[in-house]
């Protein structure tokens, strides 16, 4: 069971997510729709085992550009018309590259009427970001993007050392790509106060905050050695 309190009931229409599958798959966004986490050769390549009993097919999109994927899952259920169970499963956009994970957002909770809307505005970001990789500010090289597993930070880098002055690694952060943009950043913001309110929240009310990232449980995989990278 994933740790999920969502603490008040939400507002999800079906007409909300058609207007959000809408807008995702539009002009601005281009996102496919893909209603499978894994294809069947990735079962077979990788020997998948799901973490639970999974019921019915979640839609989600998906975008590549740079050798990077985009992922966003939305626990909505189409055959069913609404979103999975509370408890079951919470809202996530997500960057692979190959099988490994370098981007995790914060998960997205269905306590809000804004669930879609807060969804559509990060995967408008990240996929802002995968579009305008900065390149590195000493050998102009294409930079990486590279996570902490164990923070879950982000950020990018340029690991050619013999083209830099002081022969270390170049950093850059996260945000770098949406420099300037105003809208972008008020939102990220925003997200951040948000988490911030929540924590206060669950504080007062005693709830030991756990993080999702962290409780999710994982696909088993039965043949690591095929992970693509
Ligand atoms: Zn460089």
């Amino acid at each position: 069971m994933v740790v999920v309190k969502d603490l008040k009931a939400p507002n999800l229409s079906w007409e909300a997510f058609l207007e959000f599958d809408k807008k995702i798959q539009g002009p601005e966004m281009k996102m496919l729709r893909n209603d499978k986490k894994y294809t069947k050769k990735d079962f077979e390549r990788l020997e998948l085992k799901p973490p639970r009993k999974i019921v019915g097919r979640e839609t989600g999109y998906f975008f590549e550009a740079n050798g990077y994927k985009l992922k966003v899952w939305t626990t909505i259920l189409e055959d069913q018309q609404k979103p999975r169970d509370k408890g079951e499963d919470v809202g996530w956009v997500l960057i692979v590259k190959g099988d490994i994970l370098i981007h995790c957002s914060k998960p997205f909770l269905r306590t809000s009427d804004e669930f879609f809307t807060r969804i559509l505005k990060t995967a408008w970001i990240s996929r802002y970001k995968i579009l305008n990789i900065p390149l590195c500010r000493e050998c102009k090289r294409k930079m990486e993007i590279i996570r902490n597993a164990k923070t879950n930070q982000t950020y990018f880098s340029c690991s050619n050392v013999e083209g830099h002055k002081e022969k270390k690694n170049i950093r850059e952060s996260w945000d770098k790509p949406i420099e300037g943009k105003k809208l972008a950043l008020e939102f990220i913001k925003d997200r951040r106060k948000q988490t911030a309110n929540y924590k206060k929240r669950n504080k007062k009310l005693g709830i030991e905050p756990v993080s999702k990232r962290l409780t999710r449980k994982k696909w088993k995989i039965g043949r690591p050695e095929n992970l693509k990278k």
